[in-house]
């Protein structure tokens, strides 16, 4: 049976949004990935099937509640992220 999880999605997309405004030491695509598993991590999964999780995702997004746990553990996942980032070339300076 097919399902999916919708949370991937969103965190996805807002963090697609957020990416550029957000402040971090390195903002390589291990670190961008980090920021999103850990986001997932501490968020509740919402499944759905497949046909009803596009519905899903467009009404989360009217959701104010939503959108806010949503930054708020993006924001949580970064500053984790930057002080203890996973062993990488982290490039210097900047
Ligand atoms: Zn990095």
């Amino acid at each position: 049976m097919k399902v999916v999880n919708v949370m991937e999605e969103l965190v996805l997309q807002t963090l697609e949004e957020q990416w550029g405004h957000i402040e971090m030491p390195c903002k390589c695509d291990i670190c961008k990935r980090d920021v999103y598993a850990l986001t997932l991590n501490s968020l509740p999964p919402r499944y759905a099937s497949k046909e009803l999780g596009l519905a899903f995702i467009k009404a989360e997004f009217f959701n104010k509640q939503s959108l806010t746990n949503i930054l708020c553990e993006i924001t949580r996942a970064t500053t984790l992220v930057a002080k203890h980032p996973s062993p990488h070339n982290i490039p210097r300076g900047s």
